[in-house]
């Protein structure tokens, strides 16, 4: 290198050779691309995700360590990063259906997803019918010969409902569906679909996962090879790809998701049962709580029941707003999964496409405010909480 002139070295920077040992921290791989030595190494890099790093809209060290430690945690054989979570919710449904195909999904589904698959029937000529997500009959009388997949969400967003992901994942496996269900609310810590049944878990990593509301991203996680390589080759032309540095926050917000998961589920406990016994509160959706309808199922699936519940003011949609312009600790606020406690009301905001009638049947009412509770102390919490209901 010291033979060529200023211009020419100043561009071709030496790179560290690291050797004896290594960073205790995954760093950021901030490159675009990779060099080769050997001509034929190159040709025969792009075909797999299994060869040598090449371009980084197919993968990067760094994302390629989150792939693998989320696909560790949930079980799996193999898993693609995404920019958003929604990237990830679109590699698998635009990765494995084709138009004239058919799919069966909940009732209950996540916002972006909903509208996705209004996309998707509108103008991609795919069907979809919804049913409960806890009826494996209904699913199985659902079914047509053009079906393809089940898609389901561990627990939904806003009222908590959970999925009866066994039941209903044996009734998919009989009849050769694939079997895809957004495990964002649960995360592997409360929940790893892949052991009872599922062949992709899907994560929007913005939320707990990464869980310092800086980052967004997605993840696709896969119980067996093939189905991994197949959207693996869709994803790559996609290019719904991660950015290192945004797989770099996440990798460190992940080493702290077992101690974070244990205090939202505490913190979201002492609120829901101290809610449910306010004479201002109509009713509490947890479904930690007996009253709550997935609470038998919820009690076999999960080791507990999340950071994420809703609450109906008795003082209607005005209580609601009265409400979240008192509180002072909690942000009004969009998301969920962070360290601090965010709120809102659904039905001026997730939900706000619904007629009163469409919120009705999710059972959310002009009273109803979502808390997505952060890890801060229960009681502050609850104090803030207290003054803003009186
Ligand atoms: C947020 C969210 C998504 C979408 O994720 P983005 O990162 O916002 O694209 C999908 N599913 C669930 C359950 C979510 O909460």
């Amino acid at each position: 290198m010291t033979d060529y002139r200023p211009e020419t070295r100043a561009v071709h920077l030496p790179q560290p050779i690291i050797e004896g040992s290594r960073p205790i921290a995954v760093p950021i791989y901030q490159t675009s691309g990779f060099v080769f030595d050997d001509p034929e190494v190159m040709a025969n890099a792009m075909g797999s995700p299994d060869g040598p790093f090449v371009y980084g809209r197919y993968t990067n060290p760094t994302v390629r360590s989150l792939e693998q430690a989320i696909s560790g945690l949930e079980g799996g054989s193999g898993a693609i990063a995404t920019g958003s979570g929604m990237g990830a919710v679109n590699i698998v449904l635009l990765g494995l259906l084709k138009p004239g195909d058919h799919f069966i999904a909940q009732q209950a589904l996540y916002g972006g997803t909903a509208a996705m698959i209004n996309e998707l029937a509108g103008r991609f000529g795919v069907t979809v019918s919804y049913v409960p997500e806890d009826d494996p009959a209904a699913l199985r009388a659902a079914v047509r010969p053009e079906t393809r997949l089940v898609y389901l969400e561990t627990i939904a967003n806003p009222m908590c409902q959970v999925a009866d992901l066994p039941g209903m994942f044996a009734v998919a496996r009989e009849l050769g569906l694939v079997s895809v269900v957004d495990n964002t609310f649960a995360t592997p810590m409360l929940c790893r679909p892949i052991e009872h049944g599922a062949d992709i878990v899907i994560h929007s990593t913005t939320k707990y996962l990464s869980g310092h509301t800086d980052v967004v991203g997605g993840m696709a996680v896969f119980a067996d090879d093939a189905l991994y390589k197949k959207v693996w080759h869709f994803a790559i032309s996609l290019g719904a790809s991660a950015d290192p540095f945004a797989a770099w926050l996440t990798l460190r917000g992940l080493q702290t998701l077992p101690l974070r998961m244990e205090r939202h589920c505490a913190n979201a406990r002492l609120l829901a049962t101290r809610l449910a016994d306010h004479p201002a509160v109509a009713a509490v959706h947890w479904p930690g709580l007996p009253t709550h309808p997935s609470y038998e199922l919820a009690g076999k699936l999960l080791p507990d029941f999340g950071g994420v519940f809703a609450f109906d003011l008795a003082g209607g949609r005005a209580a609601g707003e009265k409400f979240m312009s008192s509180v002072r600790l909690a942000l009004l606020a969009p998301s969920l999964g962070g360290v601090e406690t965010l709120i809102l009301q659904p039905a001026t905001t997730s939900h706000r496409a619904l007629s009163a009638a469409e919120l009705a049947k999710h059972g959310i009412s002009e009273g109803t405010v979502r808390v997505a509770v952060g890890i801060e102390h229960a009681e502050d919490l609850w104090a803030d909480f207290e003054q803003a209901l009186a």
